[in-house]
């Protein structure tokens, strides 16, 4: 057997950072740099390296993102075996997750990035490269939608989190902890979970606006007002404990949901699942299911601002919608 293909498509992100000026690291490296810099990459695959756009983590679009779909896609129908993708680390979290909702193929789609930048001693950006392109031609990656790998670890988009803002270790997956790990340069993952059918990429379409509010203490819900009425179709509200708002905000949810937005609930807990019937009062779980409003399940508030803009992209109705999160939401 020949050495597998990969494809590798860069999107800028601190991996791809140099100081240019000493002010400071912006992008400046393309796909073709970043493989260059990984000793033995060659002996692992054959690699064609795009680039796709050069920006810093929080200023990737959804449509560079469909751009990455349609490029895997090719990559793939071209004959090779996975892809890696290379993007800032800090907006990881969503954009794998949009990725994952809309990669409907076996092949391992790859995403990681460095925490440090090229220059830096101990950068670990080529060792993360290296660990992406092993897992993307290993057979037992496939079938496992869009995966993240850092720290020679292996996390399952849906559930990846950014747990710490600095220092190679930031990824976590909570509660359940990553699918796997790499080590002696191989790969060792726990047993598939479900995969769920993706969406279509709705290319060219605005992304809808959706949302994201945190409540807290005294939150008297004119936040939320403020957003009834502005064009928005849909919010998340990460809310208390396993899915509450404060008394005070719920005529604001009524309002809401009364205006046509769909409103969703997920935990500001940073772990565990909302509820659908532990609690009664104004503002529980169970007075807001029974208002209409939505709950995330497991997923975090971020994950689900991404499905539920995905989803009002695709026009889905609030039944749609409910079952949508009902089915990703869950944990098995
Ligand atoms: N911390 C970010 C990164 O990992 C920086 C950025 O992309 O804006 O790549």
């Amino acid at each position: 057997m020949g050495t597998p293909r990969i494809g590798v498509a860069a999107l800028g992100g601190t991996i791809a950072m140099t100081s240019e000026t000493g002010r400071g690291v912006t992008p400046t490296l393309d796909a073709q740099d970043l493989v260059a810099a990984v000793p033995r990459l060659e002996e692992v695959a054959e690699i064609t390296a795009t680039t796709v756009v050069t920006r810093p983590s929080a200023s990737v679009t959804s449509a560079d993102l469909a751009a990455v779909v349609d490029w895997a896609g090719e990559r793939v129908d071209g004959g090779a075996v996975g892809v890696v993708v290379t993007q800032g680390t800090d907006s990881i979290e969503e954009t794998a997750y949009w990725l994952d909702l809309h990669w409907d193929r076996p092949e391992p789609l790859v995403v990681t990035g460095a925490m440090r930048s090229p220059a830096t001693p101990g950068a670990d950006g080529p060792a993360n490269l290296l660990a992406a392109a092993l897992t993307a031609t290993s057979t037992v990656a496939r079938d496992r939608g869009v995966l993240v790998v850092m720290n020679d670890e292996v996390h399952a988009a849906a559930e990846v989190l950014k747990g710490r803002s600095s220092h190679p270790d930031a990824f976590v997956s909570r509660p359940f902890g990553p699918l796997g790990f790499l080590e002696e340069e191989r790969l060792h993952l726990r047993a598939p979970g479900r995969r769920h059918r993706s969406l279509p990429t709705a290319k060219g379409a605005t992304p809808p606006s959706v949302a994201l509010l945190q409540t807290h203490v005294d939150d008297t819900g004119e936040v939320l007002d403020m957003l009834v009425g502005a064009g928005h179709r849909g919010v998340v509200i990460a809310g208390f404990g396993v899915g509450h708002v404060p008394q005070r905000m719920v005529g604001s949810v009524q309002r809401a949901l009364d205006a046509g937005m769909l409103v969703v609930v997920a935990t500001r807990a940073g772990d565990g699942p909302t509820h659908e019937a532990s609690y009664g009062y104004a503002g529980s779980e169970v007075d807001l299911l029974a208002r209409g409003v939505i709950q995330a399940g497991w997923l975090h508030p971020r994950k689900a601002r991404v499905l539920l803009a995905e989803l009002l992209r695709q026009d889905a109705d609030a039944d749609l919608v409910a079952e949508e999160f009902a089915r990703r939401g869950s944990a098995g």
